[in-house]
C-alpha cells in the first residue's frame, strides 16, 4: 500500500467516524465557522485543563472538513496552548509548501491531509477547522 492509499484510508476513517464529536459543557472558549462554498461547518469547543487543552467539535460537511477537524481535535488533545499554536502554525505551511521530515512527524496523522492542497478549491474545506482553532487559542489565553 502507498502513502497515499494509506492517507486516503485513514482520510476516509475519520469523515466516517469523527472523533472527539460533541458539545463541551462549559467551554472556556467556542467558535463557529462557516465554509459557504461547500457547506461545511464546525463548531469547536476548547477547555483549558490542567494537563492541556481538551477539544471538541460538532460538525457538518464535506469529508475533507470533518476529517480535518477530527484529526485536529486528536493531535491537539492534551497539548498546551503554546504547542497548539505552533501545531496549527505548521498545519497551515503545509496546505501551502512541502514541510521537512521532522515538521511532517510532528503533524502527525494530520500529514494526511498534505495532498489537499493540489485542489485549491478544497483548501478552505482542510483549513475550516484550524481557523476555529485559532480563534478560540486567542480567546483561552
Ligand atoms: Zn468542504
Amino acid at each position: 500500500m502507498s502513502i497515499e492509499e494509506l492517507y486516503q484510508e485513514l482520510l476516509l476513517d475519520h469523515a466516517k467516524a469523527p472523533r472527539n464529536t460533541g458539545k463541551l459543557t462549559p467551554a472556556d472558549a467556542d467558535f463557529s465557522i462557516n465554509n459557504p462554498l461547500c457547506g461545511d461547518r464546525v463548531h469547536l469547543y476548547v477547555r483549558k485543563e490542567h494537563e492541556g487543552l481538551s477539544l471538541r467539535f460538532e460538525g457538518v460537511g464535506c469529508s475533507i472538513s470533518q476529517a480535518s477537524a477530527s484529526l485536529m481535535t486528536e493531535l491537539c488533545n492534551g497539548r498546551s496552548l503554546k504547542e497548539v499554536a505552533r501545531i496549527s502554525a505548521l498545519f497551515r505551511k503545509m496546505m501551502q509548501n512541502d514541510l521537512n521530515e521532522q515538521e511532517i512527524l510532528d503533524l502527525q496523522d494530520a500529514a494526511a491531509l498534505a495532498g489537499v492542497r493540489k485542489f485549491s478549491s478544497r483548501i478552505r474545506c482542510a483549513l475550516l477547522a484550524w481557523e476555529a482553532l485559532d480563534r478560540c487559542v486567542e480567546r483561552v489565553k
